[in-house]
């Protein structure tokens, strides 16, 4: 396939849906840290893996640091969107903040691969795969490749599937 020097992922999705667990998850071992606090106002992280790029953010409804994390998204070659499964009064949170996402002016013309990690899917009342692709009516996404993986990040479970998907999906 083609080859790009640098090739962006942003990972985004709610506060407390699991993206710093997640990209702990992938980040090389001798980087890893075992003590991680839910992410407060606007810390990025960011690293690579297996020659992906990848940016971490915090979508929080009328978040005052929305433009910086939207000035990723003209440079980015796929999306990781990580929903808490478990959460479900915060669903509907998601699929506006999904809906924004998708019809931005960066985003809405561009065919980019966009992975959805249904987190947190060891939790008792969590909803599954197909729970949260209806109730963020994945369905309807147009012009996009997407897909949906449960996963773990406190054990990596679903991780790797997604990653390879979207790793894939991105060459
Ligand atoms: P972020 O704000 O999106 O970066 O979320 P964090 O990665 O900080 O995770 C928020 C909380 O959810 C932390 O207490 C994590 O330990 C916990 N968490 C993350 N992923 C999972 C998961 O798959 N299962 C469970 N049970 N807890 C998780």
């Amino acid at each position: 396939g083609l080859k790009r020097k640098e090739v962006n992922v942003i990972v985004i999705g709610l506060d407390n849906s699991g993206k710093s667990t997640l990209l702990n998850y992938l980040r090389p071992v001798e980087a890893q840290t075992h003590d991680i606090v839910p992410t407060v106002g606007f810390n990025t992280e960011n690293f690579r893996c297996k020659g992906l790029s990848f940016s971490a953010f915090d979508m929080s409804g009328q978040s005052r640091y929305r433009p910086l994390w939207e000035n990723y998204y003209r440079k980015t070659h796929g999306i990781i969107f990580v929903v808490d499964s478990s959460d479900r009064p915060r669903i509907v949170v998601a699929k506006d903040e999904l809906y924004q996402l998708l019809t931005h002016q960066d985003i809405r013309t561009r065919n980019i691969p966009i992975l959805f990690f249904a987190n947190k899917m060891d939790l008792r009342d969590s909803l599954s795969d197909v729970g949260v692709s209806s109730s963020l009516s994945l369905d309807e996404i147009e012009n996009k490749s997407w897909h949906i993986c449960s996963s773990n990040a406190l054990t990596g479970d679903g991780v790797q599937e997604g990653i390879e998907w979207l790793s894939s999906a991105i060459k």
